[in-house]
């Protein structure tokens, strides 16, 4: 792999990206929550699900990039706000996704971690923002991508001086329509042949339905994975965004459960 500097693996060891009292890449780490923010009310009663059931850090996008523009588009500064409150009341540290670079300096104030969409993997300008801020950065891979296209993305992160990055696979577009997209578990054992940072498991929309979701972070913990990020809501069915991927609070308690029990037969693979 070419130009892979700051990524590459040197066999000093892993990097373990800390947050707060989480440190991802030493164990195994889970974050969950809804796909979007849509009221205070959905978020707390999701966040505090979440965390009763063993989550590490919350997730819930404020700034959703949907497909569609006339597609609920997420709160905004509104959503965050909701967020910090989450924290506040759980403990929990919050995940969510920027999509614009005027955007970072301040989303920095309620973010603990900053998530590069899979459609922005490949925004530059965006990924030397997030380079600068003083947060980590989940990077999400693109749903083109090859592996070396995402380690350079980390490297344009890790090169403007941000040394914590955590990657996501999260599936990739193929031929099959089944699925959502195509879970590339392979990317996991590959990346930790390739690079130091620390890598999780995005099966919600990895698979794109619920039935899959815990058997492939199962298998995402038994391949190697240092956590999973999944999408949880406290009613499905109602969901503004990505309703047929989200779990009930129950399914992800027991999916939680047995993810952990998996990583720690395998031993983290180490
Ligand atoms: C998300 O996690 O909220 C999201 C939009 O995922 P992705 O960028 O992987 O499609
Ligand atoms: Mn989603």
């Amino acid at each position: 792999m070419k130009n892979i500097k700051l990524a590459a693996q040197t066999g000093s060891g892993r990097t373990v990206v800390r947050v707060g009292n989480v440190k991802v890449g030493a164990g195994f780490s889970i974050i969950a929550g809804p796909c979007s923010v849509e009221s205070e009310e959905q978020t707390l009663e999701t966040a505090h699900a979440v965390k009763a059931a063993g989550a590490d850090m919350l997730r819930g996008g404020a700034f959703k990039p949907r497909t569609s523009p006339y597609a609920f588009q997420g709160l905004g500064l509104k959503g965050l706000k909701i967020l910090e409150k989450a924290r506040e009341e759980t403990g929990l540290p919050i995940v969510t996704e920027v999509i614009d670079t005027r955007d970072v300096s301040w989303v920095c104030e309620y973010a603990d971690v900053l998530q590069i969409g899979a459609r922005n993997m490949q925004n530059f300008s965006l990924l030397r923002e997030v380079g600068k801020a003083n947060k980590p950065v989940l990077l999400k891979r693109g749903m083109h991508s090859t592996l070396e296209e995402w380690m350079n993305c980390a490297e344009y992160i890790l090169n403007d001086g941000n040394p914590d990055v955590i990657l996501c696979e999260r599936g990739i577009r193929t031929f099959e329509n089944y699925t959502r997209n195509t879970l590339d578990l392979s990317a996991v054992p590959a990346a930790r042949e390739l690079t130091h940072l620390p890598i999780i498991v995005d099966p919600s929309h990895g698979t794109g339905r619920v039935p899959l979701i815990a058997p492939m972070s199962l298998a995402a913990a038994a391949c190697g994975a240092d956590g999973l990020m999944i999408e949880v809501h406290r009613n499905p069915s109602e969901a503004l965004s990505d309703k047929e991927q989200a779990l009930t609070p129950a399914q992800f308690a027991k999916l939680a459960k047995q993810s952990r029990a998996v990583h720690k037969f395998v031993g983290g693979l180490e």
